[in-house]
């Protein structure tokens, strides 16, 4: 860089204010609303509104936001109940306690006392014992309104002294979770795990959905709904994705693997996925399942194309639109696919309160089995954390621990006293004799 090119650049860094007509026109565009935000004729304010509210109303249309309006609206007409009658303007730490305990009425979880026969064990008993939320239960309730209130501009965090913030993240909350996790590990209250769905029953319902299509007397639309299950409950067991991620599949995010072994999904829209995070999901052809899930989805491409169900672009998994007669351009909801799924595990009797996370679940499992390391299991089927690994493998983990309870019953004393002499011996090492004298 020449002297002269550093001398202009300096220049024209060298006063970041404003002139004051500058400064006068970029408070005015800031300050004021509406189509009267600017003066240049060449700005297309009212573009910029309606953009704008598309954005707005694209946030407001996800799964998560809609149930926190809903819960907006409960909170704030249960603050005003209160007595002196409150708002989420100006509700304490100690309001979000009371709205807590009211919720906790409606929970399903019975805590059984200490002397009490039926504790640790699931379901609803005849006893006196009260029902309330899970702690996991209280902790993403609380979650919900600490969210609730940070929309509403009073910050992240409490501030005990001056009494201001996020009420939900005050200490005194935090400890209310902390009493509550304790009286549920007193009740030995065991967190609520999805049933794992493994590929041996998923193969028994296949081969009924198999059986279904194999009736000619079926529509086109009938077809397309059981060749579409058959394909994505195969799919979801041996990916471990989420079935709203796997129902958000766009047509051209699913590409062959170079050669045609397998394919590649990049899956940017779910849960805990988006455009800066993308899950990518391989999937190769398998000579060892009775359903291979690549060749079946290659059946219900074909079968799309040769009734021209038209899937590109769009989801590569539809609901029929609403007279059932033909595809929607919606896509097949995981709340659609629980209840399909519970539908086919109870027409063959096998229906033991599984959801699509079962097959999560069993697919987790299973590597787990196979001796994946928990990172690849993690990495294949998309958890972040390792709480969430320990949640779902848990058999694996008893499993483990059967074998060293196995080994250490088949322990005799002769063994042990053979371990203590061992180290009796070995204790004595400044008594042994040196190599190098
Ligand atoms: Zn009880």
């Amino acid at each position: 860089m020449t002297n002269q090119q550093t001398t202009s650049k300096k220049k024209k860094t060298k006063d970041p204010t404003p002139s004051p007509a500058k400064k006068a026109k970029s408070d005015e565009a800031s300050s004021t609303c509406g189509s009267k935000r600017f003066k240049d004729g060449n700005v297309n304010s009212e573009g910029i509104d309606a953009r704008l509210a598309e954005l707005d109303s694209l946030l407001q249309s996800t799964k998560y936001s809609k149930q926190k309006t809903s819960f907006k609206i409960r909170n704030g007409n249960f603050f005003s109940c209160l007595t002196p009658s409150k708002s989420i303007a100006d509700s304490t730490p100690n309001d979000v306690r009371i709205f807590v305990v009211h919720k906790d009425t409606k929970g399903k979880t019975q805590i059984h006392r200490a002397t009490y026969v039926f504790r640790g064990q699931p379901g609803r008993f005849k006893c006196d014992c009260p029902v309330r939320l899970t702690a996991g239960s209280v902790d993403s309730l609380i979650g919900q309104i600490r969210a609730i209130y940070r929309d509403f501009r009073r910050g992240t965090d409490w501030n005990d002294m001056l009494g201001i913030g996020n009420p939900a993240a005050a200490p005194v909350v935090k400890r209310y979770l902390e009493a509550v996790r304790l009286e549920q590990s007193f009740s030995s209250v065991l967190p609520k795990r999805a049933t794992p769905l493994f590929l041996d029953k998923l193969s028994v319902f296949s081969r009924h959905i198999t059986h279904k299509l194999s009736n000619t007397h079926i529509s086109v639309c009938d077809k397309y709904i059981l060749l579409r299950d058959i394909v994505f409950f195969n799919l979801l067991a041996h990916t471990g994705d989420r079935a709203g991620d796997l129902g958000s599949l766009m047509s051209d995010q699913i590409r062959w693997i170079p050669g045609n072994q397998g394919v590649i999904f990049s899956l940017t829209k779910g849960k805990t996925v988006d455009i800066r995070d993308p899950r990518v999901v391989v999937l190769y052809y398998s000579a060892h399942s009775e359903f291979c899930p690549l060749k079946i989805l290659k059946q219900y491409l074909t079968f799309c194309d040769e009734q021209i169900l038209t899937l590109a672009p769009g989801f590569v998994f539809r609901a029929l639109n609403f007279s059932k007669s033909a595809l929607s351009n919606n896509p097949y909801t995981s709340s659609a696919v629980n209840a399909r799924l519970k539908l086919y595990l109870k027409s063959v009797g096998l229906f033991e309160g599984e959801s699509p996370h079962s097959t999560r679940s069993g697919c987790a499992l299973t590597l787990a089995w196979l001796g994946f390391s928990n990172d690849l299991i993690k990495s294949h089927v998309g958890w972040k954390s390792d709480a969430m690994l320990k949640h779902y493998t848990v058999g694996k983990d008893l499993h483990n621990r059967h074998d060293s309870a196995q080994a250490m019953s088949n322990c005799s004393a002769s063994v042990t006293s053979r371990i203590a002499l061992d180290l009796g011996r070995l204790k004595n090492y400044t008594s042994f004799e040196r190599v190098l004298k």
